[in-house]
C-alpha cells in the first residue's frame, strides 16, 4: 500500500510499504478514508521527538471503514464507518477504566524509553515514534487498530466524514483542555494557539459555561476563524503585549483559566533574553522544549486560577517561573487526551449543532501531496488550518 513515511528531520516521502495485518485477536484493519495532519506531527518532522526510525508512517487522526476484524472483536463489524482515538488504550487497566486512557498501562509495547525518561510509561500513540509504541500511523491506505472495541467508535448516522474525523484528536483534545480546567459559569478563559486544538478548546470552553474566551495567536486567518467560527475575542501577540492586554480586559484580575494549545515549539514575539536563550538552547539540544507560552500563562493568570496544558511537551524546560506559580496559588492540569471518555458526548454535540469542527479542514489532498502539504501546514501558508488526506483518491 501507499503511505507517508518519515525519513529524517524535514524528510517525508510517499512510499510503498506492506499492508498491515491482524496481529492480535482484538485488532481491526481500517481502510483509511480521511487522515488529518496535527500540530504535534511538526515536532516529529522538526526532529524533536527521539526514537523515530526511517520508514515510520506518521498520522494519528483518521476515519475509515473496518475491512477486517480479529476473532475477539465484539462490538464492531466489517463495513462500520469509524473514527479512532489517536491515543491507544487497552480498555481494561485501572487508568482506562477511570477515563484516563492516555495513561494506559498496557498499550505501549516499548515502555523502557518512557520509564527511563519519565519514571513511568503512558499509552501508545499512532504514528508517534517508537517511544510511544512504534504503531504505524494513519497517513496510509490501511491501518491496524489495536484493542479496537475500546479505541474505535462507530460514527452516528447524519454526521459527515468531514465533521467526524476530528473526533479522533483535535476535538477531544480541545474539549479535555476545557473540561479539566474546571470552568465555572461566568469564567474568562484565555486560549494560547488557534490551530485545530485551540479552536476546539474555545468552543468547548463556551459549551462548559465560560462567559468570555480570549484567543491568542499571530496568524490573521487563525484569529479570524477563532472569532468568526468559535466566537472568541482575539489578541495578536505580535502586536500587543499579552499580559497588559489580558489584564486590561479583565479589570486587572487576569483570566480565570489559561489553556496552552501550543506546546514545546512555542514562538514568541519578544526578543526578551529568556526567549532568545530558549531558542539557542533548543537549537543545540540542551533544552528540548521552549516554554514561552507557559511563562506567559503563569504571569497572566489570575491568582488562584487554573492552567490547562494540552500542547505537547517532550522533555526539559528551563527558567520556569515556579515562584510565581506557587505564590499565586495556581493549579496545573495537563495531559495527552483521553478521547475514549469523550467521543460519544462529542458526537452528540456535533449532531445537535453545538459544535462543527469541519472548518478545520482547509485543504483536502491526495496522499501523494503529503510532503508539500506538511510544508504548507508548517509554514501556515495559504491560510492552512489542517490538511486532510484522502488516501484512497
Ligand atoms: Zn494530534
Ligand atoms: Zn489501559
Amino acid at each position: 500500500m501507499k503511505a507517508l513515511c518519515w525519513n529524517g528531520t524535514n524528510d517525508l516521502r510517499v512510499e510503498r510499504v506492506p499492508d498491515p495485518v491482524l496481529v492480535n485477536p482484538h485488532d481491526v484493519i481500517v481502510k483509511v478514508a480521511l487522515s488529518s495532519v496535527c500540530g504535534s506531527d511538526l515536532h516529529l518532522i522538526d526532529g524533536y521527538v527521539p526514537t523515530m526510525r526511517p520508514g515510520d508512517i506518521i498520522g494519528h487522526e483518521f476515519l475509515g471503514e473496518i475491512v477486517e476484524k480479529g476473532p475477539e472483536v465484539r462490538y464492531l463489524n466489517r463495513g462500520d464507518r469509524v473514527i479512532t482515538v489517536s491515543i491507544i488504550g487497552c480498555g481494561h487497566c485501572g487508568h482506562c477504566r477511570h477515563g484516563e486512557s492516555s495513561l494506559c498501562d498496557n498499550s505501549n509495547p516499548n515502555p523502557d524509553y518512557a520509564r527511563t525518561a519519565y519514571g513511568h510509561c503512558g499509552a501508545g500513540i499512532f504514528g508517534y515514534s517508537h517511544a510511544f509504541g512504534g504503531y504505524a500511523g494513519s497517513h496510509a491506505e490501511y491501518i491496524r487498530v489495536p484493542y479496537a472495541d475500546f479505541n474505535a467508535f462507530r460514527v452516528p448516522e447524519g454526521i459527515s466524514d468531514e465533521k467526524a474525523v476530528f473526533v479522533s484528536d483535535a476535538v477531544p483534545t480541545g474539549y479535555m483542555a476545557a473540561d479539566m480546567a474546571g470552568i465555572r459559569p461566568g469564567d474568562v478563559v484565555a486560549v494560547w494557539g488557534c490551530g485545530g486544538v485551540g479552536q476546539m478548546a474555545i468552543r468547548s470552553a463556551y459549551l462548559l459555561g465560560a462567559e468570555r474566551v480570549i484567543a491568542i495567536d499571530r496568524f490573521p486567518d487563525r484569529l479570524r476563524a477563532a472569532q468568526m467560527k468559535a466566537g472568541a475575542e482575539t489578541l495578536d501577540y505580535s502586536r500587543v503585549d499579552i499580559f497588559d492586554a489580558l489584564q486590561a480586559m479583565t479589570g486587572g484580575r487576569g483570566p480565570d483559566v489559561c489553556i496552552d494549545a501550543v506546546g514545546m515549539e512555542a514562538d514568541s514575539a519578544s526578543n526578551a533574553v529568556e526567549d532568545l536563550y530558549d531558542r539557542a538552547k533548543q537549537a543545540v539540544g540542551l533544552q528540548t522544549d521552549r516554554p514561552a507560552v507557559l511563562r506567559q500563562m503563569i504571569e497572566s493568570c489570575r491568582k488562584g486560577g487554573t492552567l490547562s496544558i494540552v500542547g505537547v511537551y517532550g522533555g526539559l524546560i528551563d527558567r520556569f517561573p515556579m515562584g510565581a506559580a506557587m505564590n499565586k496559588g495556581l493549579t496545573f492540569r495537563m495531559g495527552q487526551q483521553n478521547g475514549q471518555r469523550y467521543a460519544e458526548r462529542l458526537f452528540e454535540h456535533i449532531r445537535n449543532g453545538d459544535l462543527d469542527p469541519s472548518y478545520l479542514m482547509t485543504h483536502r489532498l491526495p496522499l501523494d501531496d503529503g510532503p508539500q502539504a506538511y510544508r504548507m501546514f508548517k509554514e501556515k501558508a495559504d491560510d492552512c488550518l489542517r490538511v486532510v488526506f484522502a488516501p484512497q483518491s
